[in-house]
């Protein structure tokens, strides 16, 4: 069975506190977080002329990891977003914004998207999505 994962890395800065932590990690603070996605298309074969004929041989528009990646950027994240902004949360966020990038027909297709946090090139959080289990996930 073939499958197709392309890779996308970008670097983000910003400012965030974790809320109710006692420690250094509760005063606000920045990071310079690498953002890495893959995506990864299975089964490329069985779905190739729906799929790749549509999008011109793309899998994935990585202008589009770029975007989500800008919309964090230079903010203070505690303002941006309405949950607590750890590593963990930021990889499941990131991973369920490209997800939400697919349509449903292209999610059935079969796909793991999968994201990696990394603060400080020290500590990194990954979440993965298979698109099997989509069936339970929110629109
Ligand atoms: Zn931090």
């Amino acid at each position: 069975m073939a499958n197709l994962t392309i890779h996308s890395k970008r670097t983000i800065c910003a400012a965030h506190f974790l809320k109710n932590y006692e420690g250094n990690c509760g005063n606000i603070h920045g990071h310079n977080w690498d953002i890495e996605v893959w995506i990864t298309k299975k089964s490329v074969s069985k779905v190739d002329e729906v799929y790749f004929g549509k999008t011109e041989g793309m899998l994935f528009d990585f202008r589009a990891v770029k975007e989500i990646c800008e919309r964090l950027d230079h903010k203070q994240l505690n303002d941006l977003l309405d949950f607590n902004s750890t590593a963990e949360n930021l990889s499941i966020y990131i991973t369920k914004e490209i997800v939400n990038k697919f349509s449903v027909m292209e999610r059935q297709g079969g796909l793991i998207v999968k994201t990696r946090v990394c603060e400080k090139g020290e500590n990194w959080s990954e979440y993965s999505l298979d698109s099997d289990e989509l069936r339970d996930e929110k629109e």
